[in-house]
């Protein structure tokens, strides 16, 4: 390697951690059944009891306390800990991955099949599930966190059951899973991987049989996405094999195009940061209101009144007590203008980006135009990452009033956290144009298109940031 990303095995740190991790790796079953009672424990206990009386906390009421570790400390806590620890959520603590592979030691092991391989299906995975997320409320109701994670576990299950050969392999993990993809295309800009000692050349391929959970090729490995950090690959002693890497963080995707760069990633950047915004526009902007309105009166003048009546409750919220029933209206509404919103950032994003590339290959700049699009998209990762833990995680800011800080604090930590995102994400543009032949006013010049799309992003977003 020679750009930064796995110049150095870091300080004695990295060298003591990984021996740590190596003596210990047996251990990490216990780990993973404590972290599935804790997750049984979070999500079916809540089922059972009462909704909580008006006036219930998190510190005196268990189904508060449970919503809130879920949504205030775990969401937002393994998206950041992606920077430094990259995807150890997944190899080291996950309930679900676990299951998935205990499901696949016991199945029956049938090779991966294409559909599942295909790269457009975790994005197809994660905006069903984002989706069903705001209709069954799965943040505010134990309900709909059951359904959301329940049906999550049950597909890692029987994805594990039925494909990968080997007995240790994790195809929800590598192809499926929502969590998964957003936590493995965040962990390109985290500041820890694991680098072949030995690489060969060839760059990344798929592996189904040997040693790795995610089907990764380990000496042909450049790119972190999905690596689950389980240091099954890694050995001390040996010559061979994978070993801990400390990197600055960002290196890995502003050196992008010798890390597998992806299409597919980026798309999903575009559609996961417009999701996020839709799942909180709906609920502030009057122009879901008209929506809703205008479909309702055009479905009762057409005679379909079933239009107006609740479905099931794994499709959609259904809390009579809790004073939220949700119609068939309101979920095809809550869908459509989630999809609407992600559908319309997705192509001002698109035409943005593709607007850079087309300037910076007028400016010199290498590459075609289809590889400089990627490239280029890359730029917004920090961004759109801060974009989903504001969008998704926003109990962990209210939670700041709660913990005796002024009433301003949660608008002024989201903003805080925002520019950071901002500023890192322009700063990875300059360096990716940099990385393309450009210098000067030049680099500056075709950065501008991706400036916008990120203060576009900014926009869209204030209004959640500055809500308290
Ligand atoms: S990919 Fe999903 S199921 Fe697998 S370990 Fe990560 S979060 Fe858990
Ligand atoms: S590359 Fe190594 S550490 Fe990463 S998931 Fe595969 S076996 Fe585990």
């Amino acid at each position: 390697m020679t750009d930064g990303t796995a110049m150095r095995n870091g300080p004695a740190l990295i060298g003591r951690i990984e021996a740590w991790a190596v003596r210990h790796r047996d251990k990490l079953a216990w780990v993973h059944v404590a972290m599935f009672l804790a997750f049984m424990g979070l999500m079916v206990v809540p089922l059972l009891l009462p909704d909580p009386a008006d006036g219930a906390t998190v510190a005196d009421n268990f189904t508060l306390f449970a919503n809130f570790v879920i949504w205030g400390v775990w969401f937002p806590l393994v998206f950041v800990s992606v920077i430094f620890t990259g995807r150890s959520w997944c190899g080291v603590f996950c309930p679900m991955g676990a299951c998935s592979e205990w499901a696949n030691r016991a199945g029956l092991k049938r090779p991966v099949p294409k559909w599942v391989r295909w790269e457009g299906t975790p994005i197809v995975s994660f905006v069903v599930i984002t989706v069903l997320a705001q209709t069954v409320d799965a943040r505010d109701f134990p309900q709909g966190a059951a359904v959301v994670f329940g049906l999550a576990l049950a597909c890692a299950i029987v994805l594990g059951f039925a494909y990968g050969q080997g007995g240790n392999k994790r195809p929800w993990c590598r192809h499926m899973c929502p969590i998964g993809l957003m936590l493995g295309v965040f962990s390109r800009i985290g500041a820890v991987q694991f680098a072949a000692k030995q690489p060969r050349p060839g760059g990344d391929a798929y592996a189904e049989k040997g040693v790795c959970p995610t089907m990764i090729d380990i000496g042909r490995k450049t790119e972190s996405r999905h690596c689950i950090e389980c240091f099954r690959c890694v050995n001390p002693a040996a010559r061979g094999g994978l070993t801990l890497v400390a990197r600055r963080p960002g290196d890995e995707v502003a050196h992008i195009r010798r890390h597998n760069p992806n299409a597919a990633e980026v798309w999903f950047l575009f559609l996961a940061t417009g999701l996020a915004l839709g799942g909180f526009l709906w609920l502030t902007l009057p122009q879901y209101q008209i929506l809703r309105r205008t479909v309702g009166d055009w479905a009762i003048n057409h005679g379909w009144y079933w239009i107006g009546m609740p479905g099931p409750w794994w499709l959609m919220s259904i809390h009579h007590a809790g004073r939220e029933v949700y119609t068939w209206l309101d979920f095809f509404t809550i869908s459509a203008f989630m999809l609407a919103c992600a559908g319309l950032l997705t192509a001002i994003l698109a035409l943005l980006t593709a607007l850079s590339g087309r300037l910076a290959g007028r400016l010199g700049a290498d590459l075609d135009h289809r590889k400089r699009f990627v490239e280029h998209a890359y730029a917004y990762m920090p961004v759109a990452m801060v974009s989903l833990v504001i969008g998704l995680g926003d109990k962990l800011f209210t939670m700041l009033t709660v913990l005796g800080l002024p009433h301003g604090a949660p608008a002024v930590a989201k903003a805080t956290l925002f520019a950071l995102g901002v500023a890192w994400s322009v700063v990875l543009g300059h360096r990716l144009l940099g990385g393309e032949g450009l210098r000067g006013a030049k680099r500056w010049l075709a950065l501008a298109p991706l400036v916008i799309g990120i203060a576009a992003i900014g926009f869209a977003w204030s209004a959640a940031i500055f809500q308290v």
